[in-house]
């Protein structure tokens, strides 16, 4: 099946008890059971509901995968894929990722006993010489959130392979229009459904995909015992939100490759950090691995004083003030203070996160109003 067939029909059947074409969200707690143990499959809604299977089936299909999960938050997915570990194992993950994943590995998870080391992940070596016979998962996300950084899949699922190593990719990103991980050998595939999947900024959820029956089991059993499950609604928005997901997307990359282009000729802005430009030096690799490269960027201004930026940051009209991204409407946000404050400023300045970049989740709306709208900021 091809992309936009897959998006709007994946998962959805019609309800076998109505005939309604859009999967009814099915808001109860608990099953009628005919006798002690004979039922229809649902027993009770932390570990069974109609509407959440309708989207983890979806899910499943989408990234190419055999089975998807859903959790009631980006950070909730990646919880349950930390709690498959023990104590004295080892992480090695990405020094330029989400806040949130690193306040989630760094605050809660190392007092367990867990052990994470951080590289540069784009240069793969950097992985290999950090693999030790306690490693069990590696974990990257590409592109990587703010600074567009990106790492080569195929490249890290090999060394993740030879050494009997667990791939994680957090594709929040690129979303599974733009890039499939499980294709490219990675084992489970992370999302944020916060972001493009949802795409309407109207719903927190987080998705994990994954072809092996013996990992979705382990997930599962983590899902159902630790219980951070979406609601039926939830669930419902974002099945609703993948029916458009290649629409959206192709727009997102349509104006985040004209907005780019214009940053990059503005007379007051710096650099650019967008991963579609030839002289991105991982442009080949995205290339290879990616099919367009998204409406997400980054930039600096000429003039890097904090007051420059937050000028910027408070004038835009249309450009809403924001943390979070893939939406059908622009959002501008200040890394160092907003999405990433939970970094220690010294790791964000040492892995070139400056003080002043900015980052554009650039929406589906027209480019010239969008371009106006900066233009406007800038001067
Ligand atoms: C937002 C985000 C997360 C966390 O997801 P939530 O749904 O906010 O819990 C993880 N990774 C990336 C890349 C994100 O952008």
């Amino acid at each position: 099946m091809k992309t936009a067939t897959k998006y709007i029909h994946a998962g959805t059947e019609p309800d076998p008890s109505t005939g309604a074409i859009m999967t009814p969200i099915y808001q109860t707690s608990t099953y009628v059971q005919e006798a002690p143990g004979v039922n229809k499959g649902f027993e009770y809604a932390r570990s069974q509901n109609p509407t959440r299977k309708a989207l983890e089936d979806a899910y499943a299909q989408i990234e190419n995968g055999q089975y998807g999960l859903a959790f009631g938050s980006g950070v909730a997915a990646t919880d349950a894929v930390i709690k498959l570990l023990s104590p004295g194992d080892e992480v090695i993950a990405a020094n330029d990722m989400y806040g949130g994943t690193y306040r989630l590995f760094s605050k809660v998870f190392e007092k367990f006993g867990i052990v994470f080391t951080y590289v540069d992940t784009t240069n793969v070596a950097n992985i290999k010489a950090a693999v030790s016979a306690k490693t069990k998962l590696i974990w990257i996300e590409t592109p990587t959130n703010p600074l567009m950084n990106i790492t080569d899949i195929e490249a890290v699922a090999a060394i993740a392979k030879a050494n009997n190593v667990l791939l994680c990719v957090d594709n929040t990103f690129a979303s599974p229009y733009l890039q499939n991980p499980l294709d490219l050998g990675a084992d489970i595939v992370m999302h944020s459904a916060t972001k493009y999947l949802g795409g309407h900024s109207d719903v927190i959820q987080g998705a994990l995909m994954m072809n092996s029956a013996a990992l979705r089991e382990q997930l599962y059993f983590i899902q159902k015992s630790c219980g951070a499950v979406p609601g039926p609604m939830d669930c419902f928005l974002v099945l609703r939100g993948i029916k458009t997901l290649h629409l959206r997307m192709q727009r997102h990359c349509e104006n985040g490759r004209i907005i780019a282009h214009w940053l990059r000729k503005h007379p007051k802005v710096g650099k650019v950090y967008w991963c579609g430009f030839e002289d991105h030096p991982n442009y080949a690799i995205a290339r290879k691995q990616m099919r367009d490269f998204g409406g997400m960027l980054s930039f600096e201004l000429k003039d890097d004083s904090m007051d420059a930026a937050k000028k910027v940051l408070s004038s835009t009209k249309l450009f809403a003030l924001a943390e979070s991204l893939g939406g059908v409407e622009s959002l501008i946000n200040h890394p160092a203070s907003m999405t990433h404050a939970s970094i220690p400023r010294d790791k964000r300045l040492a892995n070139g996160l400056s003080d002043t970049l900015i980052r554009l989740s650039i929406g589906v709306e027209d480019a010239d109003d969008l371009i106006n709208d900066l233009d406007n900021a800038l001067a």
